[in-house]
């Protein structure tokens, strides 16, 4: 039996790339898994099928993060199929994966209001409060898992927009540790570092090489990298870490 049968998992951003990954590594270890997708319809039912075909359990939800009643119309598709289903609508482990990594390149001094409202709206707002409604169907054993970046790590000033929205969803993280703590909930970051996600930019040797190089194990890091790690956080074994900041990025810039 695997280690998360009887769970159920919301992955959010599970339709490519990480999450699709952690979507099927939750379900292959038995949870049911909610898919998440915002505007690629296609890839989200491709994520279902994958997991459908190992024998796993998962089903699509649709909603677009940031955007006015996300949150509220995520749960009107997740509760009536998770009630369809378990009879219940209890969730036992969310993923805050979506994010909104416009790497634009772009100098502080160049960073538009839209710009940086559009990545806190996503990547720090949306998980805080995906979180606190998610945590209203958590029961004890619950875990909350946020993928950040590495890129909170270090200085890389054209991409300070996405690294503020990292770093503030680093602090969800921490700040909602103890709140929770008494529930018997977890909450943890989990940090990727460059991570192939089927971009096309890992199909040139050249810049896969470069990318390689900031890794202290000079590869760029596969889906199941980061997926196997977030398993393990998913599961009882790792029911002694919260609050944690857990580096998946492979000893990047070590
Ligand atoms: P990706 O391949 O670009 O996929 C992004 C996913 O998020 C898709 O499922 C997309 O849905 C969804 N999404 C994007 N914006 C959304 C929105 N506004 N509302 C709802 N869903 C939205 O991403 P990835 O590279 O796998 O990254 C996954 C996570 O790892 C992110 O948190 C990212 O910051 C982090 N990370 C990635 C890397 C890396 O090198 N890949 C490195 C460090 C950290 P649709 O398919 O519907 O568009």
């Amino acid at each position: 039996m695997g280690k998360l049968q009887g769970k159920v998992a919301l992955v959010t951003g599970s339709s490519r790339g990480i999450g699709r990954g952690i979507a099927c590594r939750l379900a292959r270890d038995g949870a049911l898994v909610a898919v998440h997708y915002s505007t690629n319809e296609g890839a989200g039912k491709e994520t279902v099928r994958l997991i459908e075909a190992a024998g796993g359990h998962a089903f699509l939800v649709r909603a677009e993060l940031g955007a006015p009643e996300a949150i509220s119309e995520l749960f009107a598709q997740l509760e009536p199929e998770l009630l369809t289903r378990t009879g219940t609508v209890r969730l036992d482990i969310l993923v805050n994966n979506a994010a909104h990594a416009g790497f634009t390149g772009t100098m502080p001094e160049d960073v538009t209001p839209e710009m940086f409202d559009r990545h806190i709206a996503v990547n720090t707002k949306a998980p805080f409060y995906l979180t606190l409604r998610a945590l209203s169907s958590m029961t004890s054993g619950g875990r909350i898992i946020n993928i950040s970046s590495g890129m909170t790590r270090t200085s890389l000033p054209s991409q300070i927009c996405y690294a503020m929205s990292k770093g503030a969803m680093e602090q969800i993280t921490l700040q909602l540790a103890l709140h929770i703590a008494p529930r018997g909930i977890t909450i943890n970051t989990v940090a990727p570092g460059v991570t192939n996600n089927g971009d096309p930019v890992f199909d040139d040797p050249d810049t896969v090489a470069e990318m390689s190089a900031w890794s202290a194990f000079n590869r760029v890091g596969e889906v199941s990298d980061v997926a196997d790690v977030v398993a393990f956080v998913a599961s009882e074994d790792a029911r002694w870490i919260t609050g944690s900041y857990i580096d998946a990025s492979g000893g990047t810039l070590l």
